[in-house]
């Protein structure tokens, strides 16, 4: 099985006119398991063309024929099929560098959830009560420190080692709102995570998709530091 590239984008269906986000897989790049969002440069060739793809209507199952066009190596615009047969694709302007991952950051600054990261340090340390943590483009002053850890005897050990990254989860505030920081080690880099403060509530799992919603890992425990 052949690995692939995921393009992202909105597209208004020519049919039923519903609003969908459409996630095309292609095997036309680098198969590195990248996400295109508009506004990156996708192909370093620098070249000018459109990438065509059929598309199933999510709401009324109708196959819209869907383009992307890339100039200068940038996904700068989704138009359909039709349009792009009648389009020079020079007529595309390049736009800001990053322009979706931009706009996705933006919004996660204002909602202060989600994801963020840092670039590797050289070590990773334990922060304390009374430090204050930057995320998402806000200051957090530290008032509690906890961090995951492995439950002794669950599971296969090499797995959970794989896996498992050293981490310090921090209950917060900016002054106006609480929230769950979890700061985490990863080989690429370190990892920061801004969460609803539900420790005390309830930190089981819940629907895989409540992104932001705090919860252990199902092999660690959460233990308090501070
Ligand atoms: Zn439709």
């Amino acid at each position: 099985m052949g690995l692939f590239d995921t393009f992202i984008g909105n597209y208004k269906c020519e049919y039923c006119n519903a609003l969908f986000e459409f996630q095309e897989q292609t095997k036309d790049f680098g198969e590195l398991l990248e996400y295109f969002y508009l506004g990156d440069y996708i192909d370093r060739g620098n070249r000018n063309y459109f990438y065509d793809f059929e598309y199933e209507c999510p709401k009324c199952k109708a196959i819209n024929n869907i383009s992307i066009a890339i100039r200068r190596g940038q996904y700068v615009g989704v138009i359909s099929t039709a349009a792009a047969e009648t389009t020079n694709i020079l007529e595309f302007d390049n736009i800001e560098d990053g322009y979706q991952r931009n706009r996705n950051y933006d919004k996660k600054c204002q909602n202060k959830l989600g994801k963020d990261e840092r670039s590797k340090v050289d070590s990773f340390e334990q922060r304390h009560v009374g430090d204050y943590i930057e995320a998402l483009g806000s200051k957090w002053l530290i008032k509690e420190v906890y961090t995951e850890q492995v439950k002794a005897g669950v599971g296969d050990n090499r797995i959970i080692e794989f896996i498992y990254n050293e981490n310090y989860v921090y209950r917060v505030s900016d002054g106006g709102c609480s929230r769950i920081i979890k700061e985490s080690n990863n080989m690429s880099g370190i990892l920061v995570r801004v969460y609803e403060d539900s420790i005390g509530e309830g930190t089981e799992m819940l629907e895989m998709d409540d992104y932001n919603h705090y919860s252990v890992m199902n092999f660690c425990i959460l233990k308090k530091l501070e």
